[in-house]
């Protein structure tokens, strides 16, 4: 009997009083307190009529019991869907939908919301709170705390997570135990995680970064986690001298930086700062080692993959790449018309292949069958190039190049030129219908606090320094450029946004 994720990641907690998680109440979960809870829960699945191989719909606050059921479904050989917590009804009832999820466990304070949703699809609703408490705890506590986890094999589906959605509808990614699994071995071997490593986690657990990287890794690596319900600088700066790691997407890292109490001496014994789920501006890495005299590893992945490469522990982390292949991953850089490998040195669509990359998009056979390849290789959308070291540089999102009479422009290289400007803080450049050319560049800044900006100068310099068919034909300011919980820019939202200005 065995299931190799249950075997590898919860088996090891049993019996050791050691902490697992440290709370920001100054309490502790130890690491046998969390499997037996886990064990509770797996059992309680089994009495709410749950079989091996059913999804479970979770849409609830983070907390120790949430990272808990998690563990639970793996035991009990259920497919885990955690969905981000800031969906809407009408966005949980496509999802609740969608999976066929046999139980819905949401937050107490949205029954009313989320009973006709469980209705209308069949499934059972039970409720799980921030605090720990709601009927599934109820239930689960009933149960013993001990439970035989289900045979399973690496080829079984462990989890379906939802894509952020960043460039249309999210997709079900269907990963398997396979998937997870050799992902987390790869990443503890890359990024020296030990049992000795306590791992701040301010990142939220329904996405692949907070879940399957910084929660597989700590427990495949026998370690402990700082457990925080979300990112408050206050709390972390609090937190970090007991922490030796900590991951985070790159707005916390801008947060902290702007926060006079993060200095060297906070962060002296720190063993890592890891950054991913969105591009890291070299000027931040820059800054951060300016400040702390620490590099920020940088690492790249996707919910359909988990991690695909990394900058290296050991050896130079390059400020604006994400790094190397991990071991197992292969990569190429393809032409996204003809699918042909470009010249080396060139920008292409990135393909990967290897243990990581998942089984498909749950009920989308057609959008499967486009993007993961015969050979085995998955279209990730992303534009890379690889540098003459081998350093992959994510260049952009295939669906945000911006073509303009004919030329491709990369808004990147434009959000480069801009962001170096007197008194910008950030900027996004999009493109927008324009009569004449197809599409023209819309660029949209973000003035420092205090600042303003002057649009007539950076016109001028843009002019001086831009090839004109990339040079801005409409500057926008905003407050702040709107962006998801995982800092991703939404330039789908900013592309409604300006979409009638060259009309
Ligand atoms: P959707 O696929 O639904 O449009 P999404 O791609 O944003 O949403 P995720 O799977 O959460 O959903 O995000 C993966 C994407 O995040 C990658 O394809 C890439 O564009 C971006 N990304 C992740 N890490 C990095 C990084 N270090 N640098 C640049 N981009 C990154
Ligand atoms: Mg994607």
């Amino acid at each position: 009997m065995a299931n190799p994720l249950h075997d590898a990641l919860f088996a090891p907690l049993a019996n050791s009083d050691a902490p697992f998680l440290h709370l920001a109440d100054g309490t502790t979960v130890t690491r046998d307190a969390f499997l037996q809870s886990a064990a509770q829960m797996a059992n309680a699945l089994g009495a709410a009529g749950v079989t091996p191989g059913d999804r479970v719909a979770v849409h609830v606050q983070k907390s120790p019991e949430a990272l808990a059921l998690y563990a639970a479904c793996i035991m009990a050989g259920v497919v885990f869907l955690p969905l981000n917590t800031a969906y809407t009804p009408s966005e949980l009832d496509y999802f609740v939908g969608d999976s066929g999820a046999a139980l819905f466990v949401c937050d107490p304070g949205e029954v009313e919301a989320m009973t006709p949703i469980a209705k209308a699809h069949g499934c059972t609703l039970l409720t799980l709170g921030a605090d720990g408490q709601g009927t599934f705890a109820d239930a689960a506590s009933e149960q013993t705390g001990t439970f035989t986890a289900v045979d399973r094999g690496e080829g079984d589906l462990a989890a379906f997570l939802y894509t952020s959605g960043t460039t249309g509808r999210s997709k079900g990614a269907m990963l398997t135990q396979g998937n997870l699994l050799s992902n987390a071995r790869s990443l503890i071997e890359a990024w020296r995680f030990t049992s000795d490593d306590v791992l701040l986690h301010a990142l939220p657990i329904f996405h692949a970064h907070g879940l399957f990287v910084a929660s597989n890794v700590s427990l495949l690596a026998g370690g402990s986690m700082i457990f925080l319900p979300k990112f408050d600088t206050d709390t972390v700066i609090e937190m970090l001298p007991k922490a030796t790691a900590m991951m985070g997407v790159p707005t916390f890292y801008t947060r902290l930086l702007d926060d006079e109490r993060f200095t060297r001496d906070l962060t002296a014994h720190m063993r890592v700062f890891i950054s991913g789920s969105a591009p890291l501006l070299a000027e931040t890495h820059e800054r951060f080692e300016a400040r702390t005299g620490h590099r920020i590893l940088e690492r790249y992945g996707m919910t359909e993959t988990s991690m695909n490469t990394s900058n290296p522990y050991d050896g130079e982390r390059r400020a604006g790449t994400v790094g190397f292949p991990l071991p197992g991953v292969d990569i190429r850089v393809c032409d996204p018309e003809t699918g042909a490998e470009v010249p080396a040195g060139e920008i292409g669509v990135l393909h990967v292949r290897g243990p990581n990359v998942f089984r498909g998009y749950w009920q989308m056979p057609e959008k499967t069958r486009e993007e993961l390849l015969p050979d085995g290789f998955f279209i990730t959308g992303d534009l890379a190039r690889v540098d003459e070291d081998g350093y992959v540089h994510i260049v952009g999102r295939g669906k945000d190049l911006i073509i303009s009479g004919g030329y491709n422009i990369y808004p990147k290289e434009i959000e480069v030129f801009l962001d170096d400007q007197p008194g910008v803080l950030e900027s996004a450049v999009i493109g927008a219908p324009h009569p004449d050319f197809g599409e023209s560049v819309v660029a949209v800044l973000v003035p420092e606090a205090g600042a303003t900006v002057d649009l007539e100068e950076i016109e001028a310099t843009a002019r001086r320094e831009l090839a004109g068919f990339k040079r801005p034909r409409r500057f926008e300011v905003m407050d702040a450029l709107p962006r998801n919980t995982m800092g991703k820019v939404q330039k789908n939202e900013l592309r409604t946004t300006f979409a009638d200005v060259f009309q």
